[in-house]
């Protein structure tokens, strides 16, 4: 086994890690979700303001209709009017027509209000509407960006991986095998030098005696840090 041919590989193996995690951390990524939730948000707005539209208008076509309703009642007790005689009768009709015209009156102010609340909301439509292309145009140029710079990292990452099978190639199965084993345990190296006098991959001082018995087992799976379990290239 050659343990100081894994160095290489292992560096191409963290490269082709920080890479994936470039690939998930991409300030595209974030633009491209954010213009599409200012899209979607700016539609979901003017379904929302045509709806509250569309709502009033039913509500304004209900109070005509009662309106109509009322009027008609009022032609009725106006004509009852002129027929009765008795006083007890006219003075009830009378009581009659002004509850209706108490009614029609509050259904006028209403219907008023809701009539300014449309003309509001048909402006607000407007602008809402005119925002729209702006937006969809911001939410295809950033999706656009985002697939762009995708598509560079995976170039990357697909010559960091054609880098990686090269040098595995020129490795032996065995000390590859225990590069894996090794590497599937660790979060930091799998293998490291020793650096002035400590692991290269925990840092931790060795002393003389643990150095040489690692020189002793060099390339074997017994030559690895005794801190960290890492394999250590002498
Ligand atoms: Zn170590």
């Amino acid at each position: 086994m050659d343990f100081r041919s894994l160095l290489p590989l292992q560096a191409v193996d963290q490269r082709i890690m920080q890479l994936e995690h470039r690939k998930v951390q991409l300030p595209e990524r974030a633009s491209a979700d954010a213009a599409a939730r200012a899209l979607q948000s700016a539609r979901a707005e003017t379904d929302r303001l045509l709806k509250r539209q569309g709502d009033i208008t039913g509500e304004i076509d209900r109070l005509e209709v009662r309106g109509k309703e009322l009027d008609a009642k009022k032609a009725k007790y106006e004509a009852q009017l002129k027929t009765v005689i008795a006083v007890r009768e006219a003075e009830a009709l009378q009581h009659e027509i002004a509850g209706v015209e108490g009614e029609h009156s509050s259904l006028d102010d209403a219907e008023l209000l809701l009539l300014d609340e449309s003309e509001s909301l048909d402006k607000r439509i407007v602008e809402s509407n005119a925002a729209i292309p702006l937006l969809e145009s911001a939410a295809a140029e950033a999706s656009a960006a985002f697939a762009a710079a995708l598509a560079s990292v995976d170039t990357e990452i697909a010559a960091a991986n054609e880098e990686r099978t090269r040098l595995a190639a020129g490795i032996d199965g065995e000390t590859i095998a225990l590069y894996d084993q090794v590497r599937s345990r660790m979060s930091s190296a799998a293998v490291a030098e020793i650096v002035k006098g400590a692991c290269g991959g925990c840092r931790t001082s060795l002393s003389v005696k643990e150095q040489a018995e690692t020189k002793n087992v060099a390339d074997t799976s017994d030559a690895r840090c005794p801190y960290c379990g890492c394999l250590l290239a002498v």
